[in-house]
């Protein structure tokens, strides 16, 4: 097994989902296992004001670099909630002939669900055993990283630019960098490694909002309802109704958004129902958010005496525009991919990174692949040979900025 492989393996073993139930910092006590063993990782191999803050966000500085832009390289240590992240127990498949891998509990992991495994034919793959997620959301960044400082450490005459690293916690509940100290962290320029296959770099995310609604309904005993009876349950099937399913996230892809109602809960008197809205445009997303206004006010006139609460709030924003301004940290990123043999193309993420928040706290940063796919899920996997794909492709980028700088 390859260095980055066995350090990746290490980290996918510590047990660290988040918990979007809490709402300490980090969200599970159990990210700090991860975190204190990189941080005496990163004593150890010699970077400079390591910090583990009280709310899970470890910084460091790697010595040395030439004066200029600082470039910061960020993962994040926390894994989904959404799949069982306890007891991870990696499996590799030597010489993985190109078929359907099966794992415990028929779980089944088949090239053809995914965008780019056949390459690895051949090569050998690293899955969960089947009753876990694997973890490689994010484990493998943090290896990618961790195996670059000791790079830049081991081979100080290499030019390159000064740079820092920072591992944050509860990026999957949407909480990466709530705590993110930007002074600290020191860079002008950042990339997150916390990408899928390793053919992308990622330079663009969803708008995203949340719409949440709470339908006040009244209560009669169904008896004696004729005619006063509110049901907040019937209005809030109404609204699902109303909402365009052509809209919705089964029936869309590439650059379409999509609303995308969550959860129902409720009763005659009270429901809650809870959507979030994604878009890569501004003006897209104006318009789901006006699509919403336009459906409370036709159910205020459709069910009188119900009272329609409607509450839409931003949870983060598509870093497209802010990183269009300086085309180096993209440009950058395509050429490194492309010296490690890679036909990599620019992208749009569906979904969000700590990067889309970043960005809008004055550290403009693009996201790198890991080689990984299927990520939450048991089916979850990743290859030695995309690990090394993506680590050559990232040292390849600081050699870059060292050239350019
Ligand atoms: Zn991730």
């Amino acid at each position: 097994m390859n260095a980055i492989s066995e350090r990746f393996i290490k980290y996918a073993k510590v047990s660290t989902a988040s918990d979007p139930d809490s709402s300490s910092s980090p969200s599970s006590k159990r990210q700090f296992d991860l975190l204190r063993i990189l941080e005496t990782e990163l004593i150890t191999l010699g970077l400079e004001d390591v910090f583990l803050s009280g709310t899970g966000v470890l910084y460091a500085k790697v010595p040395g670099g030439i004066p200029g832009d600082v470039i910061g390289l960020i993962a994040h240590v926390d894994t989904s909630p959404d799949s069982p992240g306890e007891g991870v127990n990696p499996q590799l498949h030597t010489n993985w002939d190109g078929q359907p891998i099966i794992l415990k509990n028929e779980v089944r992991i088949d090239p053809a669900e995914c965008a780019d495994m056949l390459r690895y034919k051949g090569g050998t793959i690293i899955t969960s055993d089947g009753t876990t997620l694997l973890g490689a959301d994010d484990k493998a960044g943090v290896a990618i990283i961790m195996e670059t400082c000791k790079w830049l450490i081991d081979n100080p005459s290499i030019r390159r630019p000064r740079i820092v690293v920072a591992f944050t916690p509860d990026e999957e509940v949407g909480r990466g960098v709530d705590n993110f100290d930007v002074d600290r962290f020191g860079a002008d320029f950042a990339y997150t490694v916390d990408g899928g296959e390793v053919t992308e770099v990622s330079s663009e995310t969803f708008n995203a909002w949340s719409a949440n609604w709470k339908i006040t309904g009244r209560e009669v005993h169904p008896g004696s309802a004729s005619g006063s009876m509110i049901n907040a349950v019937r209005i809030a099937g109404e609204l699902i109704a109303l909402m365009r399913s052509e809209e919705m996230p089964e029936n869309s892809s590439g650059r379409d958004g999509y609303d995308y109602p969550l959860s129902v809960n409720g009763n005659t008197g009270l429901a809650e129902v809870k959507v979030i809205l994604r878009d890569f445009t501004t003006e897209g997303m104006v318009e789901r958010r006006r699509r919403m206004e336009a459906i409370r006010d036709c159910l205020s006139a459709l069910f009188p005496g119900s009272q329609i609460g409607l509450t839409m709030k931003e949870q983060y924003s598509n870093p497209g525009e802010i990183l269009k301004k300086d085309r180096r940290l993209v440009d950058f990123a395509l050429r490194g991919m492309r010296l490690s043999g890679i036909d990599v193309q620019e992208g749009s993420i569906r979904g969000g990174t700590d990067g889309s928040r970043l960005s809008f706290m004055g550290v403009p940063t693009a996201n790198l692949p890991t080689g990984g796919e299927l990520f939450h899920s048991r089916r979850e996997w990743i290859s030695e040979e995309g690990l090394s794909i993506a680590l050559e492709g990232l040292k390849n980028i600081l050699i870059i900025w060292g050239e350019e700088l």
